[in-house]
């Protein structure tokens, strides 16, 4: 306990290890250091003491005796709500299938899921917690329970954390995850990283010592801090970038913050006398901010030694806001928030999250059995993906417009070299159907099928590309020519 606590969170730490008394976790440590944690975590993000105290209550009711009504008479409804919340998305979880009778019959289960999430997005953010902790102690379960975890972190909840702009807890739940989903390769590039940096030391030190004396000059005050690129983030430029790692130009970077937007474009303005900017990299996300709230100016400069340097400027409130996101305006408006939650509506949340108020009515209106036309409900949660699921029910995550083969190398290499065909959402489909959003794909397989070189046409995913030239024995530098063979062929 915390002499720091409120009597209130006092009171739920000892009703927490009560309900625990006698349960252990998989560590071998007693189950209340679970919820203490999650306590903690959610101190560190800055929300209130409702969910804080619900955070330390999160697992009781699904896991002991304790009950709804208890938690209700002792701490208030807010706090029961957050709790009931919490369970009911662990639940949909485990089967994604029935979250609650009032939803409608919506074939797409993250749609379901965001609904049922949508009443308050506090639930959302214990839940971020419980699975941060989750991670952190990952180790301790066997390693096929790990893998699966760790994969629905990286395909759902890192995602989400990305779309409430909690930058900090992005990298770190995508970083964990990604050492139990590839080992290998999470190594492999967490040593070029540290390889890199250290080559890049020194030049850095002395761009430093330029920048530092140019906005000086200006009278700006300021703060520049190096930022290390993220062992995920880099894997998944890299796949975009085929490999190249030449193409990468922000694996060093540098922050600049500064006291107002004024000084931001003063410093853009300094940072470019000073170096040669890169063509096509100067970004203003202060004008206009990505979706999810992110603001900055991002410039990416090529100094008199050739080095390239990525430089990110922002103020001290943008800053705050691009690592804590969501919570961070928890922080700032927490009482107002509060009210509002208590009168059931969320109005003072930033303009730029208001894809939750629109989440927010839908279930409202839901819940008082109004009709509600989903497709017309803008998410826009992953604008560049689909989420689609296998008959059993697992969420895989593409690019839009995957096609069949795309998901069914993404399953398994084995899976994919032996496609004989597809069914989508119960029917048979083709190979160059795409997949939409919520489907469910089946995908029909025969031993006796080999890979074709016809299918390098009905792949997007450069995962699938290059499943399927392995399967060929092609080389790279081959695929042109035989596409250009199959296409005189065609003509
Ligand atoms: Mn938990």
């Amino acid at each position: 306990m915390n002499s720091k606590d409120s009597e209130r969170v006092q009171r739920a730490v000892e009703m927490a290890r009560k309900a625990h008394e006698g349960q252990m976790r998989k560590t071998g440590e007693p189950y209340i250091v679970h919820p203490l944690a999650v306590k903690k975590i959610l101190e560190e993000w800055g929300m209130d003491e409702d969910t804080i105290i619900a955070g330390l209550l999160h697992d009781t009711v699904e896991d002991t005796p304790l009950t709804l009504e208890e938690i209700k008479s002792e701490f208030g409804e807010p706090v029961a709500f957050l709790v009931d919340g919490v369970t009911k998305l662990s639940t949909a979880r485990n089967g994604m299938r029935d979250i609650d009778t009032y939803l409608p019959a919506t074939k797409d289960n993250f749609l379901r899921l965001m609904i049922a999430l949508g009443d308050d997005i506090r639930v959302l953010i214990i839940k971020l917690a419980d699975r941060l902790h989750n991670l952190r102690t990952l180790s301790a379960l066997p390693p096929d329970k790990q893998k699966k975890i760790a994969k629905e972190t990286l395909e759902v909840f890192a995602p989400l954390a990305d779309r409430l702009n909690m930058g900090l807890l992005r990298v770190e739940l995508s970083d964990l995850s990604f050492k139990y989903v590839d080992p290998r390769r999470f190594e492999e590039l967490a040593n070029l990283i540290a390889k890199y940096n250290k080559s890049a030391e020194k030049s850095l030190q002395k761009i430093r010592a330029e920048v530092t004396a140019a906005l000086k000059k200006e009278k700006i005050d300021f703060e520049i801090s190096g930022r290390v690129k993220s062992v995920y983030s880099l894997h998944k430029k890299l796949a975009k970038h085929n490999q190249n790692i030449n193409e990468i130009y922000d694996l060093t970077a540098l922050r600049i913050i500064v006291g107002d937007i004024t000084d931001c474009y003063l410093a853009l303005g300094v940072i470019h006398a000073l170096y040669t900017p890169m063509e096509g990299r100067i970004k203003d996300y202060i004008a206009m901010p990505k979706q999810n709230g992110y603001r900055s100016l991002h410039t990416t400069v090529i100094t008199k030694d050739k080095h390239i340097v990525e430089f990110q400027i922002r103020t001290r409130e943008m800053h705050e806001y691009a690592e804590r996101g969501l919570a961070a305006s928890f922080y700032y408006n927490e009482q107002k928030l509060t009210e509002n939650y208590k009168k059931g509506k969320i109005e003072h949340l930033p303009t730029n999250l208001l894809w939750i108020n629109e989440l927010q009515t839908t279930a409202a209106k839901l819940r008082e059995g109004k009709k509600v036309d989903l497709k017309k409900l803008k998410l826009n949660l992953f604008a560049d993906k689909i989420f689609v699921y296998t008959p059993k029910g697992d969420i895989i995550d593409l690019p839009k417009g995957a096609l069949p083969l795309d998901f069914a190398y993404r399953l398994h290499s084995e899976i994919g070299d032996h496609v004989v065909g597809v069914k989508i959402n119960g029917k048979m489909s083709n190979l160059n159907k795409r997949l939409e959003q919520g489907d469910i794909v089946e995908i029909l397989t025969s031993k006796n099928q080999t890979p074709k070189t016809s299918w390098l046409d009905r792949i997007i995913t450069s995962h699938a590309r290059q499943k399927l030239m392995r399967a060929l024995r092609l080389k790279p530098a081959e695929e042109k020519t035989v596409k250009k063979k199959r296409k005189a062929k065609k003509t």
